[in-house]
């Protein structure tokens, strides 16, 4: 039966039975043409690979096509058509005829055979096909979901075909090709020759693969033979080394045991072909060997009168730490023991920690070694790498005592609080064995692999807060305090020490530049503001450094006497300004004291009443802590309204509002209980407190006052701003001893147990 079609010419793509297929097109005679096969032609056409698409006529289309249906037309956005054609079956084209713009074509259908030999075939296809999804890395196994559907040889062919990564040209001939045998085999060949090609490109990828890394090895061992050469020079220059070393060791002061190491590693170098990538490692190792100062000790000065006045030149004031040091070396020279205490200095930055510790060694005689710990958080660091490791060290120790030359240094860890632990080990446990005298004569280095003797070594560790010292070493140090210095400790340190230091620096003398006290004491004040004296020593430096200038421009000026004026002239505007007392006593508001780590300063708080309903406005820099000091201190008072004579409308009808202002610290919260109860009472019964008067103290809710810290500093802080009652919690009653004579004799101190000792004093009528 001869049927006729349209024909829709693919030049880019095969279409087969069972297959769908999505095209686009924007092509105005392929619309027009899909137009009518959707319209007049009930959706079937003819779809025909040309044989040749440069020559399209009427005798360049092939004898076989496939006859197919249009499932989806729709437009899309771009202006194009989009279609969506299903492959029905194979069918044999008799004639092609023009039909005005396209082509018709006269075909019938063919008859597919499927046979026992089909069958056989379908079987051996499929194995092909299993060999070939499983060999072939880019063939996903999709298909085989599919081919439960097939049944035939035929079908099988065009499933298969549609999946495999074939070019245009290698396609169309299964659409022309009936015989489902003949294309079975096609398909075959067509794997086979894909597999040999996946293996091929698998073998030549290995290849480069072992090509690149041959050459990257060669490469790396090159520039290792370089690098060793360069550093050891050749064959000739190892001999001089090994001599070198081996004369080295002969002098070197340490055990037979050690000596016996270390000849043992020559001995190896010695026997390492100069390729050889160990060479650097021992060499590397054999240096520190010789170098480390196993049995050199320097010797300490014995008399302690030279200690104490090297000390007292170097250091104003510190008189607890500089008595520990004279109490090791008496009870040295006493005992002939030589164990060293491990002595903790704390304090905050600038006080004098690590100066005193080289002050210290200078005065011992010591040499010194010098590590910050800060931040570490790998044991490696204080133990070292073991030697294996690439790149291995010593750790931080054994660095610090090659530095310092002598085994018994005295050595400074500095911040000693601000190691971290995590995975790579916990630091602080391994510098326990640093310091525990029980274990450290035996220090035993990653690395150098041989025990150290670190029990001649005067360890001396600094840190600003004893709480964050890791607590198992806590307990091994002796922790000396050194806390902030007054205004006229600097002041004196100032004299004393950094000025002529300074002067000296510059090469200035006392007759070209003077100081006075009144304008040292404005660089304190203002032009610095840290608990230590490390700013005001760099201020000083910066002075004379524009004093110097001006001497050398200005030549007829021949001396320089420095005020308050001239300080403004050379460092510009006063930079801090600390709080002054109020001009007048108040309701509502009373002088707290706080401690920063810049000293201390009064907090005056404050407090107001407006309408509304009991509800309490906390502002100002309020940590948390602060904030529930300010509820405990309220609720306190409320509880004893009646003994403090408040009118208890004064809560129902009134909202309250406290204020503490900028400058406090959040973590100086509970200090300020006795101050915010003290503004509550006085804005809640109206009266003023004297303005002169201030406290600090924690406060229960049953009104007990509780201790503080930082007294020394808050009270230095009053008194700068002429405070001359301060109340203070009876158990800081001890911490008095710590205030200067010249602050005892302007304060007077008040302590008290209870807060009514605070009421009855300033509402009731003490001795004012
Ligand atoms: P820290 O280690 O506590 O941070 P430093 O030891 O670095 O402080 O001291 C900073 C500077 O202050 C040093 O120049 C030091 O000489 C000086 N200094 C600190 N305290 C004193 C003091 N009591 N007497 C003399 N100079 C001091």
């Amino acid at each position: 039966m001869d049927n006729k079609l349209l024909v829709l010419i693919i030049n880019d793509m095969v279409i087969f039975p069972n297959n769908e297929v999505r095209i686009e097109y924007d092509n105005f005679y392929d619309k027009q043409m899909i137009d009518i096969v959707d319209r007049i032609e009930d959706n079937l056409m003819l779809i025909v690979n040309p044989i040749d698409e440069n020559n399209i006529n009427v005798t360049s289309f092939p004898k076989y096509g496939v006859l197919g249906r249009l499932k989806l037309k729709m437009s899309v956005p771009n202006g194009k058509t989009r279609i969506v054609i299903e492959g029905i079956e194979r069918v044999e084209i008799s004639s092609f005829e023009e039909d005005g713009n396209f082509y018709r074509a006269n075909y019938s259908n063919v008859e597919i055979i499927e046979n026992e030999d089909t069958k056989n075939y379908f079987n051996i296809l499929i194995k092909s096909l299993e060999n070939y999804i499983a060999k072939v890395p880019y063939m996903g196994n999709a298909i085989m979901s599919q081919l439960n559907e097939i049944d035939g040889l035929s079908d099988l062919c065009d499933l298969i075909v549609s999946f495999l990564p074939l070019k245009y040209e290698d396609k169309k001939k299964y659409v022309t090709t009936i015989s489902a045998i003949e294309r079975c085999k096609f398909l075959i060949a067509d794997m086979n020759r894909d597999l040999k090609f996946v293996a091929l490109e698998q073998k030549i990828e290995a290849e480069v693969e072992k090509e690149i890394n041959d050459t990257q090895k060669e490469y790396f061992l090159r520039e290792k033979i370089n690098l060793m050469q360069k550093e050891i020079g050749d064959e000739k220059s190892k001999d001089t080394e090994v001599e070198r070393l081996f004369k080295k060791v002969n002098r070197l002061k340490c055990s037979a045991k050690i000596k016996e190491k270390i000849k043992r590693e020559i001995d190896r170098y010695d026997s390492l072909n100069s390729n050889s990538p160990e060479l650097g490692m021992i060499r590397d190792y054999l240096d520190w060997m010789v170098n480390l100062p196993w049995n050199n000790y320097t010797k300490d000065t014995e008399d302690l009168v030279k200690v104490k006045s090297i000390l007292d030149s170097s250091h104003y004031a510190l008189e607890e730490a500089k008595d520990r040091i004279l109490e090791y070396l008496a009870v040295k020279q006493n005992t002939n023991n030589l164990r060293s205490p491990i002595i903790c200095l704390v304090g905050p930055p600038g006080v004098g920690k690590t100066s005193l510790a080289l002050s210290i060694a200078k005065s011992l005689n010591r040499k010194t070694a010098k590590i910050s710990v800060g931040g570490i958080n790998d044991e490696a660091e204080i133990v070292g790498h073991r030697r294996t490791y690439i790149g291995a060290n010593p750790g931080r120790i054994i660095q610090g005592i090659r530095k310092a030359g002598t085994t018994n240094p005295v050595f400074i860890i500095d911040e000693i609080d601000k190691m971290t632990k995590d995975i790579k080990g916990d630091p602080a446990s391994s510098l326990l064995e640093v310091l525990d005298p029980e274990q450290n004569n035996k220090f035993s280095d990653h690395y150098i692999e041989e025990e150290f003797d670190l029990s001649k070594v005067m360890f001396i560790a600094t840190a600003n807060y004893v709480e964050q010292i890791p607590y198992e070493l806590r307990d091994r140090l002796e922790i000396i305090n050194i806390s902030s210095y007054t205004e006229y400790e600097k002041l004196d340190i100032a004299k004393k020490h950094l000025i002529p230091v300074e002067l000296e620096e510059h090469g200035l003398t006392s007759l070209q530049v003077q100081i006075d006290d009144g304008a040292i004491m404005t660089l304190i004040r203002n032009y610095t503001k840290e608990a230590g004296v490390r700013e005001l020593g760099r201020i000083i430096a910066t002075l004379f450094r524009k004093i110097v200038k001006k001497l050398l421009l200005n030549k007829d000026e021949m001396f320089y006497k420095i005020d308050d004026k001239m300080i403004e002239d050379l460092l510009g505007k006063k930079k801090y300004f600390y709080m002054e007392t109020l001009e007048k006593d108040e309701v509502g508001v009373v002088n707290g004291m706080a401690y920063t780590v810049f000293g201390g300063d009064v907090l005056p708080i404050e407090a107001t009443l407006f309408k509304g309903k009991g509800n309490l406005t906390l502002t100002g820099s309020l940590g948390e802590v602060m904030q529930e000091s300010c509820h405990i201190a309220l609720d306190y008072v409320k509880a004893n309204m009646d003994e403090f004579k408040i009118d208890n409308k004064v809560f129902e009808e009134n909202d309250i509002h406290i204020h503490v202002p900028e400058g406090a610290v959040n973590k100086d919260g509970p200090s300020a209980g006795v101050t915010i109860t003290t503004t509550l009472i006085s804005l809640f019964t109206n009266r003023k407190v004297d303005k002169t008067v201030a406290m600090t103290g924690e406060i229960t809710l049953r009104g007990r006052v509780l201790g503080i810290g930082g007294l020394k500093e808050k009270v230095i802080g009053a008194h700068r701003a002429g405070i001359k009652k301060v109340f203070i919690p009876l158990e800081n009653e001890k911490d008095l001893d710590e205030i200067p004579k010249e602050i005892k004799k302007d304060i007077k101190f008040i302590t008290v147990n209870n807060y009514f000792e605070i009421y009855n004093y300033l509402f009731v009528g003490g001795d004012k």
